[in-house]
């Protein structure tokens, strides 16, 4: 299935980063020494900034520097290579002393509120209109505040830079305190009899980033082991004291920390430095004198003995309390959170507790624990571990502990096994060959971890040392490295916590029942005067949301011009023949010795009862023994050759139709030349020998399906929610909900309920639907890899085609009924999601790039200013899918009819549109900025294969980008009739808040949970 909702990330998010193990690695070993384009001298200074260090960062071929602006204090680091993407950020450290959300409100007023120079309101999102970047945002981290862009066009980069800049330097949220009330908090009340209600962007995203019981257990885990210092606190704002903060309180946090003393600018790229700094200095730096800003977060004193908290979350009350507790123990790390602390313990994480060959794992499952993870966080000043077990009860603690103990006392004494170590690093190896192919994210990567040491006052360069850092790591191999640093950071360490998550029923009515007997109160307190005045605030900060900023005002963002853009299809070298008599698609790409192995299997011939099994079956194979491996075996042999195997259940689809789909079965993999035989020969044993009836362990993957469904479900639902809507009247939708949707979420939760008497039956399927889906007349081969890595996977094609069968099966025909319609499914979110869908090649309309251009205007134009602007969610969507269906959707909203009625006001919207030539040019700007994604070479591949597989030709792709660039508003216009018609149709679905669903309930047709 293919979503167009944009690579990109749209909207400033709160974010608590985990640095993930995958984005440490670069091409050790086969790296070139990257030359300078600058000759640049240490100890000179060049526009006010000195430069006092120079390195060669041959692992990423870059040369890194780092300046320091004498007169205003300012930091710089620059990545100098060849990357066409640049990227640019601002970071100030933000230590936050209460649960206000201060610096993430700051975060959205300074990006939203414009500036000295831009003194547009929404500014983030109207540059955002016109934009190609590949990236722009804000975020707002435990303790600090970063604000990234990255683009590909240099006279971009330079306009953007200048705006960045100018926002946090001069901005103009402090004018007016309707910026504050908007995206922090305000009192919503319509007239004197309705209820006084608390409003705002930040107030409704964090309701809905705190909804589910994991996102919690962060922000507990680091209460509990740092409680005399900042990190106790939420710095993204807990909702119940969001509506505490001051505007005056949030003048006072930006008076004191955004200064240039600071501040930490990071430029990453190709690109002219000296221009840069230059500008940099004429234009900021050189106005302000260097200031001492205490903002070093805190470190907390280890403790003497083990902290325990206990916390609640809510739940339904119809479900069950049994079994949805978390348990986590928690470690302080003794060091500081740099590049080596953090490959270190990222790896000790993987090799000891995510990996099912680990001994503490396998304890832990056999006392019956079957839903283990762990994390390594390393963006706080002391970084921390946590293992966490999900789906137990509180009276399991102590056995959770004394396991995790005894085991790790066990393998410290006699050692970890070598061969989980060895492949874990090999698997680190192989995907650093893979870096040479930058993408989207690279430049925006680099700076996350050059924050790891420099916001602690380290050397931002040893987070490029990944080199030195990995050398290190190979000591592991011969000594006990890792076994010390478990008995010195885990063993004997006192500075560690339990923590435990567990259910309440009712627990969300009492929370609002508090807040609105607060209100109340307050209401009851105020004269009718004051309420009048109440009344006509909310009416006109809604007024003044609902004006737009002039013309003139909007011309000072910097834009850029249509004429000046080539956009162009990238045509992806695709080789189509046969081998052994197998239909092979060959994409000869430069690929650094690797080659990219991806195998579909026509899965139309899978009976309708059987579709959910396809996805079972591709969530157990390479986790079930084989006839050579037990399952504990197999994650290390695949890492020792491969990069993983991965299998999935997908769907095709024939643009333009909802009746004819493709659904495939998927096995993906990738390796090194040398490696690809082996590959193959793990892949069949997998694919031909896997064991499903080892009661046990189907019955603990079953249960691990089943959880970490339902965490996606209460943290975000927005994809289950589409496809769910879509499959009211799509074919195509009616299978993916079947496959990924809530109805494979009702398949599991039956299997994992009744898993006793529906064992034998698990299995049949499961061999059956293999043995359907396993067939090479069904298969498609594609391979991505220079003709050398090629040849070598060609030579040994016959390891695969062994254990596949030959069989003639016919595709089946599926036969759907359509009955479930307009549901609404309650949970103990706050907020809501709410989406409707409808078909318009059925009301005569075919698909045309245009269509591109009027998502992007009804999403950022019409539906982000009623839907957030207005109604305060943290979202609004607009989407085509798969050239025949249209979305619409809203999240973390605090309405549900309103939003509904917004979706209907499209039509006028429409009809009445009306927007002056500049503002449509960057509409159809932004609409190209996707031609101008830099992607890996892998990913270019499988995208290849979609065309393939779904018949879109090279012309399409050139009709489509014609299409966009000859949009008229009189097209758009058109679409008017369009939404009427659709939007009759009445296709809707909500999910969330139930008191809020109950009181609507005459909209929908059923109202169930959401999670059972
Ligand atoms: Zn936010």
């Amino acid at each position: 299935m293919k979503i167009f909702i944009r690579k990109r990330k749209k909207i400033t998010s709160f974010i608590l980063t985990v640095i993930l193990l995958t984005f440490l690695v670069s091409n050790l070993g086969y790296a070139q020494i990257y030359t300078a384009k600058s000759e640049l001298e240490v100890g000179q200074t060049y526009h006010g900034f000195k430069l006092i260090e120079e390195k060669n960062l041959k692992d990423i071929e870059s040369i890194g520097r780092i300046f320091y602006h004498e007169k205003s204090g300012a930091k710089l680091l620059q990545i100098e290579n060849e990357d066409e993407n640049k990227n640019f950020s601002i970071s100030f450290r933000t230590p936050v002393d209460n649960n206000k959300g201060i610096p993430h409100i700051l975060e959205h007023v300074i990006l939203n509120g414009g500036s000295e120079k831009y003194p547009v309101r929404q500014l983030f999102f109207e540059i955002m209109k016109g934009s190609l970047t590949t990236f722009l945002n804000g975020m707002t981290y435990p303790d600090r505040t970063t604000y990234p862009f990255s683009s590909m066009n240099d006279t971009e980069f330079s306009n953007l830079m200048d705006v960045y800049l100018n926002v946090v330097f001069k901005p103009s949220f402090y004018k007016d305190e309707k910026f504050f009330k908007t995206d922090g908090w305000h009192y919503k009340i319509e007239d004197k009899d309705a209820p006084l209600e608390y409003n705002g962007v930040v107030y409704n995203e964090m309701k809905g980033a705190l909804s589910s019981p994991d996102s919690q257990l962060y922000s507990y885990i680091m209460r509990s082991l740092y409680p005399d210092t900042n990190y106790r606190y939420i710095s993204g704002g807990d909702p119940a004291e969001i509506p505490n903060l001051t505007f005056k309180e949030l003048k006072d946090f930006y008076d004191k920390y955004y200064h240039p003393s600071n501040s930490y600018i990071y430029i990453y790229g190709k690109l002219d430095i000296l221009d840069k700094l230059e500008f940099i200095n004429e234009n900021y730096l050189k106005d302000y004198n260097k200031i001492k800003v205490d903002s070093k977060p805190g470190i907390q004193k280890p403790f003497k003995d083990k902290k325990e908290l206990t916390v609640e979350y809510p739940i339904l009350e119809e479900d069950l309390e049994k079994d949805k507790t978390f348990i986590s123990l928690n470690y302080a790390l003794d060091g500081k959170p740099d590049m080596e602390t953090t490959l270190t313990f990222g790896l000790l994480s993987q090799i000891v507790f995510n990996n099912p060959a680990s001994p503490v794992v396998q304890n832990l499952n056999k006392a019956g624990f079957n839903n283990i993870s762990s994390v390594y966080f390393s963006n706080s000043a002391q970084p921390f571990i946590s293992i966490v077990a999900q789906n137990t009860n509180e009276n399991m603690k102590d056995k959770f502990e004394d396991v995790i103990y005894s085991s790790l006392r066990d393998i410290v004494d006699k050692g970890i096994d070598k061969t989980l170590i060895k492949s874990t690093l090999n698997n680190m190896e192989l995907d650093q060959r893979q870096q040479y192919s930058r993408d989207a994210m690279t430049g925006l990567l680099y700076g996350e971890l050059a924050m790891l040491s420099w916001l602690y006052d380290g050397n931002p360069l040893d987070g490029m040392d990944i080199d030195g850092a990995l050398s290190k790591l190979k000591v592991a191999l011969d000594e006990p490295y890792f076994e010390n640093l478990i008995e010195k950071h885990i063993l004997k360490n006192n500075h560690s916590s339990v923590v435990i998550v567990k259910p309440k029923k009712g627990l969300m009515e009492e929370k609002s029942k508090a807040v609105a007997e607060k209100l109340e109160k307050y209401k009851a307190s105020l004269s009718d005067k004051e309420i009048e005045k109440l009344i006509i605030d909310y009416k006109e900060l809604q007024e003044w949301n609902g004006t737009p900023n002039s013309e003139e005002i909007l011309n000072t963002i910097p834009t850029l011009s249509i004429k000046d853009l080539e956009p162009k299809i990238e045509k992806i070298p695709t080789k189509e023949k046969k081998e052994n008599g197998i239909r092979t698609l060959h994409h000869p790409l430069f690929t650094n010795g690797v080659g990219f192995l991806n195998l579909y299997f026509d899965a139309s011939t899978v009976k309708q009862e059987q579709i959910p099994y396809i996805s079972l079956l591709s969530q157990i194979l390479g986790k079930v023994s084989t006839e050579k491996y037990n399952y504990t075996q197999l994650p290390i042999e695949e890492a020792m050759y491969t990069g993983g195997i991965q299998y999935s259940a997908t769907v095709v689809t024939k643009q333009g139709s909802n009746d004819i789909y493709y659904p495939k079965f998927t096995v993906s993999s990738y390796a090194t030349e040398e490696n690809i035989s082996k590959m193959l020969e793990i892949m069949a044993e997998e694919m031909a020998n896997s064991n499903f009836d080892d009661k046990e362990r189907l019955k603990q993957l079953i249960s691990n399906i089943k959880s970490n469904m339902e965490n996606q479900l209460s943290s975000g639902p927005i994809n289950i929610g589409i496809i769910r809507n879509l499959s009211y009247f799509s074919p195509v939708y009616k299978y993916n909900d079947l496959l990924l949707g809530l109805s494979y979420y009702d398949f599991i939760v039956d299997l994992d309920k009744n898993f006793d008497n529906k064992y034998k039956e698990i299995v049949k399927n499961l061999e059956e639907v293999k043995n359907t889906l396993l067939n090479r007349k069904n298969m498609l081969i594609s391979f991505t890899g220079e003709q050398k890595e090629y040849n070598v996977f060609r030579k040994n094609i016959p390891t695969l085609l062994k254990v596949i069968g030959d069989k003639d099966l016919n595709s089946q025909k599926y036969n759907f009924d359509f009955d479930n319609k307009n549901e609404a499914f309650s949970s103990t979110m706050d907020i809501l999601y709410n989406f409707q869908t409808f078909d318009f090649t059925k009301h005569g309309y075919n698909y045309s790039g245009k269509m591109k251009v009027l998502n992007n205007i009804l999403q950022s134009d019409y539906l982000f200013n009623e839907i957030r602007i207005k109604g305060g969610a943290y979202g609004a969507l607009f989407g085509i899918i798969d050239e025949s269906n249209i979305f619409l959707g809203s999240y973390r909203d605090p309405n549900l009819k309103q939003t509904y009625d917004v979706y209907k006001g499209a039509i006028d919207y429409l009809k009445n549109f009306n927007m002056s030539e500049k503002d449509f040019e960057k509409q159809i700007i932004s609409s190209l900025a996707e031609y101008y994604i830099p992607t890996s070479n892998m990913a270019k591949g499988q995208t290849a294969d979609y065309y393939y597989l779904s018949g879109i030709t090279e012309e399409d792709l050139n009709k489509e980008l014609e299409e966009i660039l000859n949009t008229k508003p009189e097209d758009i216009k058109k679409f008017a009739e369009l939404f009427e018609k659709g939007l009759k149709e009445n296709h809707i679905l909500t999910i969330g808040n139930e008191k809020v669903i109950k009181d609507n309930k005459n909209l929908f047709n059923s109202i169930n949970s959401l999670v059972k």
